[in-house]
């Protein structure tokens, strides 16, 4: 594997994508980045890209409340991406960040004015969450941000505070990860992920409107739920003790995948085990992105 970015309209060896410390949005947090993965296939010596379409579409959505100009379409976004994997001879389960910046040397946080630079670069990466257990989940302190403030469903630099300091509380406390409420009481996310929970056989996800990412790899679970499980899914609010007295938990994300939660608060989440639901739904995620689900294959991209 040799390392290339994709900077400012050009491939460059990795060492010399880097920007000018008083470039804008490095300073008010104004960018827009995405988190993608590509996952390889050594039985079929390929490397599959998840949802790169669907990823861009966000980033070109979450671009416009932003006012980032990004003047390329989804489609060749993708197409650079692939160049990029290329160049770099990924052989591994990699991650892929994208990110839109204002680029100019000038002080004052707006959004008007400045001219928008595209930069993006890959990275090995495994699992993010250790999926080998149930993870320890703490209600966090720190509220989500609301719509009001720095809208949750746009993956903005700056809105990554917010996760950080939910993500590191619950670290020094000792959980794996955060969830994270609105100041109504209600569930918003983890740090990095949407939360689901399994009652009755039903699964259950707060709506876009609690203040959430609107996860793409949320999306497909639900989409997974519904057509292999055939599991009914609700889209609704989640109030914090419904999260203890539900049978199942996990979270969700693109880093994350489908990673069970067997505790939150110390309360045992059903018989503290990973969740029947929870493994079905793992199990099917997996054969997919990794390519072996010949129905699902619209889902990837082939970058060799
Ligand atoms: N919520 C937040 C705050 C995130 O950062 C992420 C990761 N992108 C998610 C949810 C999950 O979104 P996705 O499934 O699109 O990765």
């Amino acid at each position: 594997m040799s390392r290339y970015a994709y900077f400012e309209g050009k491939f460059v060896p990795i060492e010399e994508a880097n920007i000018n410390i008083q470039t804008n949005s490095f300073h008010y947090g104004t960018a827009v980045f995405e988190g993608i993965r590509a996952y390889w296939n050594e039985e079929k010596n390929q490397l599959f890209g998840l949802f790169f379409k669907e990823h861009y579409e966000r980033m070109l959505l979450n671009c416009k409340i932003l006012n980032l100009q990004v003047e390329k379409s989804p489609e060749e976004l993708v197409e650079i991406t692939v160049e990029l994997l290329r160049k770099c001879n990924h052989r591994e389960d990699t991650y892929i960040r994208p990110i839109a910046y204002f680029s100019d040397l000038k002080i004052s946080p707006k959004l008007i004015g400045y001219r928008t630079e595209l930069a993006i670069y890959t990275v090995p990466l495994g699992n993010y969450l250790d999926l080998s257990r149930g993870l320890k989940a703490k209600t966090s302190s720190w509220h989500r941000i609301n719509d009001t403030m720095i809208p949750a469903r746009c993956k903005v630099a700056g809105a990554y505070v917010n996760s950080a300091f939910a993500k590191t509380e619950a670290l020094l406390n000792g959980y794996d990860e955060a969830i994270m409420l609105n100041p109504d009481g209600t569930v918003a996310e983890g740090s990095g992920e949407n939360v689901f929970i399994v009652r009755n056989g039903r699964l259950i996800t707060t709506p876009s409107s609690s203040n959430i990412l609107e996860g793409i790899t949320r999306n497909a679970v639900i989409e997974i739920a519904k057509s292999e499980l055939g599991i009914e899914v609700e889209e609704r609010p989640i109030l914090r003790s419904e999260l203890y007295v539900a049978d199942e938990a996990f979270y969700t994300g693109t880093a994350a995948q489908v990673a069970p939660i067997v505790q939150i608060d110390h309360v045992t989440i059903g018989n503290g085990e990973i969740g029947k639901v929870t493994k079905e739904l793992q199990r099917v995620y997996f054969s997919i992105v990794k390519g072996e689900n010949e129905r699902y294959s619209h889902w990837l991209t082939p970058v060799y």
